[in-house]
């Protein structure tokens, strides 16, 4: 069986691995001539990122202790072990430990279409196979695999602006704001080391109107500029079809699968890649192994819908309640990826924040 993975991100090469180490032929097609290149990503990840891959030190370019979270008007600190990773490095590793598995990595490959169980390129390349008898989209948030297999859907988009900066900076707490600084998500800085950050923000429009006064106002000097769509997660979305015949899954970006409230997606692709090869070896249901996951993305999609209605009174009367010992304990013990694991503990040690539901169905 040839399997065909289109994308060479942390979600294809991570299918790719796993479906490869299980003896499979597989195929992995990226549209650019160097994996992990161009980068559009801040890279912070939580510790649960090492229960999916090994945990390599050279990855790491900074550990991150806590988090200052801005309102409006106030903030508070909350303690956190998270990771600044080396994201390009990320994604070259993932794609390095896949060809050693014995994956075919084929580079300067932009899928653009697939007929009859035939792949079609932008490249003349007559030398990789183009016949699939399984196709895996991992081409990112405007996945193109998506499309032509009709299951792209209605998708909503964060537009994400990043630049890496010089300044002076804390080097184990990152930041983030909320509120009228950038309405409808929020604005971080994420130092790399003490004169070092990845400084940005995301927005549904005009992410340069937040961007402009944001990175103005933290950066001395501008090194490089990121950026890029988020996706929305959509729990209505598709991540499986039979394309006249052709078994085709989406994992990652491609198949929509981000938190809504971070805009994160590394892992929860890195997950959708091991289930989706899961599901192929077993011949079992991607859809049925993926649920547990899309509940915790729902849970996001629920709080995001809470937070994008949020007054800036609002925002400053949460960090209150979240500036609790008993509250940042809880947060400091559950990795966001599972909101499941801690919405009803915080509930309990703060029935306060019970005054935001009615914002869920406002
Ligand atoms: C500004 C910004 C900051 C972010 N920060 C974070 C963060 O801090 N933490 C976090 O967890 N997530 C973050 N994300 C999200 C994260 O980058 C994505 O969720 C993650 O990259 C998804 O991985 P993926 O493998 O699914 O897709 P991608 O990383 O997008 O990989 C897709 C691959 O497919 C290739 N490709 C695309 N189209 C084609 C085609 N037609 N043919 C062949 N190849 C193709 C691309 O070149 C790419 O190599 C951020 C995103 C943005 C925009």
């Amino acid at each position: 069986m040839r399997i065909s993975i289109i994308g060479g991100g942390p979600s294809g090469s991570s299918a790719a691995h796993d479906l490869a180490r299980k003896g499979h032929e597989v195929h992995l097609f990226e549209e650019n001539s160097e994996i992990g290149i161009p980068c559009h990503c801040t890279g912070i990840v939580t510790k649960v990122l090492w229960e999916h891959i090994p945990k390599k030190k050279e990855l790491i370019l900074n550990e991150l202790k806590s988090v200052r979270i801005h309102g409006p008007s106030t903030f508070t600190d909350v303690p956190l072990s998270e990771f600044v990773l080396d994201r390009a490095g990320l994604d070259k590793y993932l794609a390095q430990r896949a060809s050693d598995a014995g994956v075919s990595i084929h580079y300067n490959q932009r899928f653009t279409g697939v007929q009859n169980r035939q792949l079609m390129f932008s490249s003349s390349d007559t030398q990789s196979p183009k016949q699939a008898d399984v196709l895996i989209g991992a081409d990112g948030p405007r996945s193109a695999v998506a499309k032509a297999t009709n299951i792209f859907g209605e998708r909503r988009f964060y537009l994400g602006v990043q630049a890496t900066a010089s300044g002076n900076f804390v080097p184990d707490r990152f930041e983030v704001w909320f509120g009228t600084v950038c309405p409808g998500f929020f604005a971080w800085l994420v130092p790399e080391s003490e004169s070092v950050a990845r400084i940005g923000i995301a927005a549904l429009e005009s992410p340069q109107k937040y961007f402009q006064p944001f990175i103005k106002k933290h950066a001395k000097k501008i090194i490089s500029y990121q950026g890029g769509p988020i996706p929305w997660f959509n729990k209505s979305s598709k991540q499986f079809t039979m394309h006249n015949g052709l078994p085709t899954y989406l994992v990652g970006d491609a198949g929509g699968l981000v938190k809504a409230t971070t805009g994160g997606g590394i892992i929860t692709g890195i997950m959708s890649g091991q289930l989706c090869a899961q599901a192929i070896e077993q011949q079992t249901s991607y859809e049925k192994l993926l649920a547990p996951l899309k509940r915790e993305l729902w849970l996001h999609d629920f709080m995001r819908s809470m937070l994008n209605k949020f007054s800036d009174a609002d925002y400053d009367h949460l960090i209150e309640l979240m500036s609790t010992p008993k509250v940042k304990n809880i947060l400091f013990n559950h990795p966001r990826e599972f909101p499941s694991r801690f919405l009803c503990k915080l509930l309990l040690a703060q029935p306060r924040f019970m005054k935001f539901l009615p914002k869920t169905i406002m």
